[in-house]
């Protein structure tokens, strides 16, 4: 049985991996335009400074074996602890050790393709996938593991803006984040975890001209705590059982979890990770308009207090604010537009109606990975959605899918021999972003794919 996947980042890699292990007669083909198999977009950052966001002792690939990174990596460092934040770049070279292993254990059953997927074509009982070398590569088997996205254009971006020497439209290109002169005033539009790598990497080259960055609530990402704990493992709040599916009713409940919490001793985040495992039911409870207002109005709070970054970062970016070589504004922008050489931004700060001006001499780009297909460029992308062979969800975080990830055709009935794993998922579950979610359904959709094991 021949399996195609598309994309080799944690998804794709981890789901070639469980693939050949679940049935000796399964052949992979890992198609990956990077070149680089195994890291993906998250994890291929040469920064240094760039640390995973989740302690290393919950960062294993494998849900049935919970030290295995940590294992891995302490055989290298053995300072490396379970509440270790380390450099994501190692965590790169882990996934590529993961799958030159499988390769091992199981020789020529995984092949490596450095390559584009352009297009792909059900027909005649298998899957036709055309490459951008020209090769076409056909199997009983399609998974998209296309992942993370490029951000969305800014608000009011004038069209120039695209293609101006200031304006940086791929804030994980580390290099051209590298090239902004060490002296530039930069606008960081946005000020979530992507605003915090793009403000680590200009620290380390030395710069020393102002940082704004702006976002609608001016609300830099929470930290982990420090010294790291492992989760208590606090049970969801009870008043979840009489939760009545609104968007308000959770944020309610939520606060109270937290002041409870706080009056026993207990931390704010406890009572944030006490629903991560039942996000995906939670989700499943919300009626699309309350999922809409969800995304409106408390998306930007949850992503504050559940995307949190490693305690080191946090002191490393309140350093940078307290020297007032960074500054986080609450602010709406209203344009971009050149201005010579330089850049002119138009915002609104929050709660006033006056436009102010700013002129820099580079922006980037924060606004973190865009989960609207609709708007993507990518040819694959591009052809899956205009010939109807899937179709975005209506509040566009990812993929229409059924609950196994199997997306839905324009008749409504999942898409045969094709199933979807990785941030595409957002739809159906919410929480479909990090490994621990994604080490799940990576061993789930090899196990659908592969069937009862021979
Ligand atoms: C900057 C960043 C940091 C993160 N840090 C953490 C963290 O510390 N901990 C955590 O748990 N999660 C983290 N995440 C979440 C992250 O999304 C997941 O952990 C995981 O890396 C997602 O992997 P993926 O394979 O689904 O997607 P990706 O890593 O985006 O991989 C998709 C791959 O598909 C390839 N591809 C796309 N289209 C094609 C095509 N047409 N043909 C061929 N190849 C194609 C791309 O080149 C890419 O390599 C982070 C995310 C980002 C963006």
């Amino acid at each position: 049985m021949d399996i195609t996947i598309i994309g080799a980042g944690f998804s794709g890699t981890l789901t070639a991996v469980h693939l050949v292990r679940a049935r000796s007669d399964i052949r992979v083909t890992l198609v990956e335009r990077s070149g680089r198999f195994g890291p993906g977009l998250a994890y291929s950052t040469p920064d240094p400074s760039h640390l995973l966001n989740v302690p290393a002792g919950n960062m294993s690939a494998f849900d049935d074996q919970p030290s295995h990174f940590l294992d891995w990596a302490r055989s290298a460092d053995p300072s490396i602890h379970t509440g270790s934040f380390v450099r994501r770049s190692l965590y790169g070279e882990y996934i590529r050790s993961v799958l030159d292993a499988a390769r091992s254990a199981h020789p020529d059953r995984i092949r490596l393709c450095h390559d584009e997927a352009l297009r792909g074509r059900w027909d005649n009982g298998s899957w036709h996938v055309e490459l951008r070398s020209g090769e076409a590569l056909t199997s009983a088997a399609l998974v998209l593991a296309l992942g993370n996205t490029p951000p969305q254009p800014p608000p009011g971006a004038d069209v120039r803006v695209f293609g101006h020497a200031g304006y940086v439209s791929n804030p994980w290109n580390v290099e051209r984040l590298r090239a902004i002169d060490a002296g530039a005033s930069v606008l960081l539009i946005g000020a979530g975890l992507t605003m915090v790598d793009a403000v680590l990497t200009l620290r380390d080259r030395g710069h020393t001209g102002p940082m704004t960055a702006i976002s609608r609530h001016g609300v830099a990402p929470r930290t982990h705590r420090s010294p790291s704990k492992p989760p208590v493992g606090r049970r969801p709040p009870e008043a979840l059982d009489r939760w009545d599916g609104s968007a308000l009713g959770m944020l309610r409940i939520l606060r109270a979890a937290v002041a409870d919490g706080a009056a026993a001793g207990a931390d704010w985040r406890e009572a944030v990770n006490s629903i991560r495992t039942i996000t995906p039911q939670l989700w499943s409870r919300m009626a699309e308009t309350e999922r809409s207002r969800f995304l409106r109005r408390l998306r930007s709070y949850w992503e504050v207090v559940r995307h949190r970054a490693a305690p080191e970062i946090g002191a490393l970016i309140a350093d940078l604010m307290a020297a007032r070589r960074l500054k986080i504004r609450p602010a709406r922008l209203e344009s971009l537009a050149p201005a010579g050489a330089k850049l002119e931004a138009r915002f609104r700060p929050r709660g006033s109606e006056q436009v102010q001006r700013m002129i820099v001499d580079a922006a980037i780009n924060c606004l973190g990975p865009d989960t609207d297909l609709s708007r993507s460029a990518d040819p694959l992308t591009r052809q899956l959605l205009d010939s109807g062979i899937v179709r975005t969800d209506a509040l566009r975080l990812g993929l229409l899918a059924d609950p196994e990830g199997r997306p839905l055709g324009a008749d409504g009935r999942p898409v045969p021999g094709m199933i979807i794993v990785g941030p595409w998922r957002r739809a159906q579950h919410w929480e479909a972003t990090a490994v621990p979610e994604l080490r799940k359904q990576t061993l789930r959709a090899a196990g659908l794919l592969a069937g009862p094991s021979r």
